[in-house]
């Protein structure tokens, strides 16, 4: 039996693979960071705990560009629960707030009178986190990310203010394109995946940028119907 693919076909098989050895590589490194934990605590001088700390920091690093790759090929939400983006929001705030403090800069969350919708409270998350990070990472020195969330006709809005240089014109397009990235070390999935996110929740994202920075809105509509 000799089964034919079309080219489409082929590229989906080749992301369910790349998708299936993403799962299992988390596996060995979540093994591989508790021993890294559990060595570093026991060491006595704070230099040598310093290196303990940075290999767990970059095997973080490894492992949420995982999760971001793994969401981008699942293309399926998972369950949907009638919550509120305030509290999705309040558990990720003190994560937040330790990243910025670290570097100089500031958070604040504005937090508006908002009725729960149905998310998959993991996937905004995610959003929350990468459009976040990305308002960290276009601030130099100090700043501050502003977080607000409001209703807006019949939209639920999370909005994301930074005080970064702002977006070139000529990037807006590429926004979201998988790895279409300016920094230096950066993946380039972020946006990507804050995209595919919204689109599950039929939420519309749209930037305003301009030299003194730039925002992020993520407009949910009010009532999300469960797929
Ligand atoms: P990465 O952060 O790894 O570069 P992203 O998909 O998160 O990948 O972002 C893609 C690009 O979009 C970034 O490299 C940057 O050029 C631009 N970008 C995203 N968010 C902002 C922002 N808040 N301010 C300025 N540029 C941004
Ligand atoms: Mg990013």
């Amino acid at each position: 039996l000799q089964i034919k693919m079309t080219h489409l076909e082929r590229l989906n098989l080749v992301g369910q693979m790349a998708a299936g050895i993403a799962h299992e590589i988390r596996n060995p490194m979540t093994t591989v960071r508790g021993y890294l934990q559990l060595l570093g605590n026991r060491l006595e001088y704070q230099e040598q705990r310093s290196t303990f700390e940075l290999m767990i920091e970059e095997l973080d690093r490894a492992n949420m560009i995982i999760t971001d790759f793994l969401s981008i090929a699942k293309n399926s939400t998972g369950e949907r629960y009638n919550q509120n983006i305030n509290q999705v929001m309040r558990h990720l705030y003190p994560l937040l707030e330790a990243d910025t403090y670290s570097q100089n800069k500031k958070i604040v969350f504005e937090e508006g009178e908002i009725p729960d919708i149905l998310i998959n409270p993991e996937e905004i998350s995610q959003l929350i986190l990468n459009l976040c990070r990305n308002g960290v990472e276009a601030m130099e020195v100090g700043g501050t990310i502003t977080i607000r969330t409001y209703v807006e006709d019949a939209h639920v809005v999370f909005s994301v203010a930074d005080e970064g240089g702002g977006i070139h014109s000529e990037y807006l397009d590429k926004l979201g394109t998988p790895f279409f990235t300016t920094k230096e070390s950066g993946t380039g999935l972020g946006l990507s995946t804050c995209y595919n996110i919204a689109d599950r929740h039929n939420a519309r994202i749209d930037i305003e940028s301009s030299a003194n920075g730039t925002t992020f809105f993520v407009r949910f509509p009010r009532v999300i119907k469960n797929q």
